[in-house]
């Protein structure tokens, strides 16, 4: 724990690190059924869909996605994110890995793109992040066996996306985010937990773009049945 924590967040912190302790020792509830039994339960677990990495596409943006955003897999990752559910995150990250295995497939092999190709994640509010304690994202990408780079800063608070469509959407991101520094020259697959209009991940392709870098494209666990195209 950093010993530059204040003394506001301190006890926060103690109280989530014990309430995850207890976690491990405690049955928890299935997010999907709610049976006391696993952080996902064995029948819940087989109706996530196994088409894996779904692709995805936004204004010629490949997208690739561990699922669609329904079913069990919609409330296990609400209860990630709303519910403090962090023991969903290894339930949910065989569907980022597939679809970062399936991205790295798609991609065109050009020589030294995919041996650079680094994982970016994108910032949460800070609203959020002190609501949370945690980022959502950043859980599964570690129970995924993946790296992921922050190559983003967050420098406007962004007003309330629900209820905006796309066009409105992307003109409330515009100018959200800013490319750190080291960022240039660097190529990027970003990384994000869920894909409705695609509007968040098309404002950090602007960012890292104006900051020199690359994006090919994003991963994400889930996409909106609406807006996914059948992989070829
Ligand atoms: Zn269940």
């Amino acid at each position: 724990m950093a010993l530059s924590d204040s003394r506001s967040t301190f006890p926060q912190a103690v109280s989530r690190a014990i309430r995850e302790a207890i976690g491990v020792l405690l049955p928890v509830d299935c997010v999907g059924c709610g049976e006391t039994d696993a952080s996902l339960c064995e029948d819940c677990s087989a109706s996530v869909p196994d088409a894996p990495a779904v692709r995805t596409l936004g204004n010629g943006f490949p997208v690739w996605a561990g699922s669609s955003y329904d079913g069990v897999v919609r409330r296990a990752l609400l209860a990630l994110k709303n519910e403090q559910r962090t023991d969903v995150a290894p339930a949910l990250a065989p569907l980022l890995h597939a679809a970062f295995e399936r991205a790295l497939a798609d991609l065109p092999m050009r020589s030294g793109t995919i041996a650079d190709l680094q994982l970016a994640t994108i910032p949460s509010s800070r609203s959020a992040y002190r609501r949370r304690g945690y980022r959502p994202v950043d859980r599964v990408v570690v129970k995924a066996g993946l790296k992921a780079q922050h190559p983003l800063a967050l420098i406007r608070q962004p007003d309330d996306q629900i209820g905006l469509g796309l066009t409105a959407r992307q003109g409330n991101l515009v100018g959200s985010l800013r490319a750190r520094n080291w960022a240039r020259g660097r190529t990027f697959l970003l990384v994000d937990d869920v894909v409705t209009t695609g509007a968040t991940l098309l404002e950090a392709r602007r960012a890292l773009a104006e900051g020199g870098a690359e994006v090919v494209g994003a991963v994400v666990i889930a996409a909106t049945p609406r807006r996914i195209i059948a992989s070829t």
